[in-house]
């Protein structure tokens, strides 16, 4: 059975709710020489990374993509291709408008002006993975964000085919979602190239962007130097679901997120066992019926199952605490249990909003937190691509009435000079009268 079911509480349900991965320190080394060496050479250790792990031959002019390969790119797609992507494209940019923060400034009855503003970054990367599939929502997901913040400079980097060129569908989707600048190079060797420049790529300020393990690795080691999104583990989707649900739904729902990856989780958390047995069948019924049936297979069996609770509230209390990426809400009436959610990525109510509903087109952004990390992290969104700078304006009345505080911390703390610059002002104050 690709597909197990398992009493919560038990050992092996235990297991599935935490999520190991196995030991990284091989692959730590191996990033940390890749940076190294693109740090110290530049262009030529990029060149010599993208020749040996991708298998192309490029040079400095040509690992940067032309106008001539945007325009052909736009040759290659079709009409259709073309119309989705500019759906989902007009929802993700609707979608984040709604989240752009505004700048304020609030004078107080002193006079005193307090606020902040909001500036967009100056020079964001944005990581697109290669490797087997075309991901054009990842250049959406990313780039739009960054576009509706004010962002002047997208810089995207994403892995060259064996032919030595981008996929048409992910140049398209740059050019659409207002991509400035496109690399084609990938792995640790790009991260590095876009978090300390080479004579050919200028430095960014932040990178986002999913990939795998060397990229991820990458950007945590760059993390300071430059601000990073996110770190991205394996897709991870936790479906809540009563006997009102549709198994048929819940099987194809827990395949679409084993397909991404072995290291992919699907878990369904229900009362009903007779529902858990029916999705256990559907899930070995459709799976033959699908192209990356070999992965999705690893991955449920590894990753994957169903866990019979002994009602809805342990359901929710389980998944609050697996923290999902993705968790879909398949009961009765979802809204009345979303006050009881405290920790996922994306939450999908309904029987008609599958998980692939936001990873391509309804708005909200598909970069989510995984590996439990919903507790403290939020989906990609406008403000990962902003940031706050405080105003302060203080009158002679204002520094006058709170002034002597200001002495009294500073003096506390030992920081004579702090005391003194206000003092000194005081002191001003106090001969020239109330102001
Ligand atoms: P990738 O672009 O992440 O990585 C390809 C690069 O890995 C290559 O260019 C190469 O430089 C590097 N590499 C490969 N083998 C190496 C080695 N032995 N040593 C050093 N570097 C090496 O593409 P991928 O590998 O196909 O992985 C894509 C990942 O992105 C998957 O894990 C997928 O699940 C994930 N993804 C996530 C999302 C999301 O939104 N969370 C979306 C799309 C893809």
């Amino acid at each position: 059975m690709v597909f197990r079911i398992l009493q919560a509480g038990s050992v092996e349900a235990e297991r599935l709710l935490m999520k190991e991965y196995g030991d990284l320190a091989c692959y730590e080394q191996a990033v940390r020489e890749i940076l190294a060496e693109v740090k110290c050479r530049g262009d030529e250790a990029v060149l010599a990374y993208t020749a040996r792990f991708d298998g192309v031959e490029l040079t400095a002019a040509t690992m940067r993509v032309s106008e001539a390969e945007v325009a052909e790119a736009y040759t290659r797609v079709d009409e259709e291709f073309l119309a989705a992507l500019r759906l989902a494209r007009d929802n993700i940019s609707a979608f984040h408008q709604k989240q752009l923060p505004k700048s304020w400034a609030e004078p107080d009855q002193k006079g005193n002006v307090l606020g902040q503003l909001v500036r967009p970054l100056e020079r964001v990367g944005i990581y697109v993975p290669g490797g087997t599939a075309d991901y054009p929502s990842s250049v959406l997901m990313n780039a739009i964000p960054a576009r509706v913040a004010g962002v002047k400079e997208i810089v995207m980097v994403a892995p060259p085919r064996r032919d030595g060129r981008l996929s048409p569908y992910t140049l398209v989707a740059a050019r659409e979602a207002g991509v400035t600048e496109i690399y084609k190079i990938g792995g640790a060797q790009a991260i590095a190239a876009l978090a300390f420049g080479t004579e050919t790529i200028r430095k960014v300020d932040l990178i986002t962007g999913p990939g795998n393990i060397y990229v991820t690795l990458a950007k945590k080691e760059v993390y300071g130097r430059v601000n990073i999104d996110m770190l991205a583990g394996p897709s991870e989707i936790l479906i809540i679901a009563d006997e009102t649900a549709n198994p048929r739904y819940l099987a194809a729902d827990l395949l679409s997120q084993a397909e991404h990856d072995v290291l992919a989780s699907s878990v369904l958390l229900t009362p009903s066992r007779e529902l858990a047995e029916a999705v256990a069948g559907e899930v070995e019924k459709q799976l033959q019926a699908l192209e990356r049936r070999e992965i999705a297979a690893k991955s449920l069996v590894s990753y994957g199952g169903a866990i019979i609770t002994a009602d809805l509230e342990e359901a929710v209390a389980l998944a609050n605490r697996y923290a999902p990426e993705h968790l879909e809400l398949q009961v009765q009436d979802p809204w009345q249990w979303l006050g009881l959610i405290q920790h996922a990525g994306a939450i999908f109510l309904g029987p008609y909003t599958p998980e692939p509903v936001g990873d391509y087109l309804a708005g909200p952004n598909h970069v989510l937190p995984t590996g439990g990390t919903a507790r403290f992290y939020s989906a990609l969104n406008v403000e990962t691509f902003m940031k706050k700078t405080s105003l302060l304006s203080y009158t002679a009345r204002g520094l006058k009435a709170e002034g002597e505080a200001i002495v009294k911390l500073a003096n506390t703390e030992g920081l004579t000079a702090h005391a003194r610059a206000v003092a000194v002002r005081l002191e001003d104050l106090t001969e020239e009268g109330e102001q």
